[in-house]
């Protein structure tokens, strides 16, 4: 039976060792989250950051804007870029239809691009330097070095190539030594490929993709997605886990997995830009 990696604990502890080390800076880290619009998943994530906040010893201040045009919200990222209280700007995805979401983005001054979606900090991460980490892939990597998984000369597989989970995921085990395998929605016979994987990142939004068939024995299996399942209205990953953790050696929850550690790595972003901001190493 896998070993569990448990995303809410080790977030815990995250969460812990920031706090303490925010308690030593002059000031408090301070995150403006951007809320526009009214989608009810986005409030619940943005109520999240809230409390992470509060327990990391953080002032995290809420623009929540209900009606609101592009220019205006490029004008409020402008107010905040030139804000020194203000370490980190997060925009809660998705936008509403019309705002043009790159352009959006590609505002947040880098330094405070908590996120890493910024183009600067993106290219920064692929040149090997990064100084703010993608969330979620960020999030595995501690999920790795937490159980002592080395990834050096293995093969990974990432199922799914998006610019926010899957293409950083991969670039970030490239970095540590493995040899990575893409996989997306026209890669021919799935399985075949999942099956060679020491380590298998599935990202793609698909209930039940994974069975154990498409899993070599004692593979780290680390299921990112979060769906919906018709059945029950629960939160649900990729990958069939009461039978994938039979031939696993270990294995994420869904809920209680990769979702606790992207929450503690925005944390730990907001912490390096305050220091950053600060000027402290
Ligand atoms: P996305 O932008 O929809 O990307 C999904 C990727 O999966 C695409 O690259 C797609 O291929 C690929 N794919 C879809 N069906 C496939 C199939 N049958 N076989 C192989 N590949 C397939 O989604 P995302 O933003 O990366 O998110 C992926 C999942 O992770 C979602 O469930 C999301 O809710 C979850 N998520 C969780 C967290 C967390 O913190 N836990 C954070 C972010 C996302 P193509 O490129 O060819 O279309």
């Amino acid at each position: 039976m896998a070993i569990l990696i448990d995303g809410k604990q080790l977030a815990k502890d995250l969460r812990l060792q920031i706090k303490e080390e925010a308690a030593k800076l002059p000031r408090r880290p301070g995150l403006a989250v951007i809320l526009v619009g009214e989608d009810p998943a986005s409030q619940v994530y943005v109520r999240n950051k809230e409390k992470d906040c509060v327990q990391c010893g953080f002032s995290g201040q809420t623009y929540r804007m209900d009606d609101c045009g592009e220019e205006e919200l490029l004008a409020l990222i402008e107010r905040l870029n030139n804000d020194p209280l203000t370490d980190g700007i997060l925009v809660q995805l998705p936008l509403p239809a019309g705002i043009n979401e790159r352009r959006v983005l590609e505002a947040i001054h880098p330094d405070k691009d908590v996120d890493a979606f910024h183009p600067e900090n993106v290219g920064r991460m692929i040149v090997g330097e990064p100084h703010l980490w993608p969330c979620t892939p960020g999030g595995i990597m501690e999920m790795f070095r937490a159980h002592d998984i080395s990834l050096t000369g293995k093969v990974c597989v990432m199922v799914g190539r998006s610019n926010i989970v899957g293409k950083p995921m991969g670039l970030l085990m490239l970095r540590e030594n493995a040899t990575v395998i893409f996989c997306h929605s026209k890669t021919e016979n799935l399985a075949e490929m999942t099956r060679q994987a020491d380590v298998l990142v599935v990202a793609a939004g698909k209930q039940n993709l994974i069975t154990a068939d498409m899993v070599k024995e004692g593979a780290v299996v680390i299921d990112v997605a979060m769906n919906r399942d018709p059945a029950t209205g629960n939160f649900t990953g990729d990958v069939v886990f009461e039978e994938v953790e039979k031939k696993a050696s270990h294995i994420t929850p869904v809920p209680g997995g990769v979702g606790p550690m992207t929450r503690a790595i925005l944390m730990k972003n907001v912490l390096s830009a305050a220091k950053h901001n600060m000027g402290i190493q």
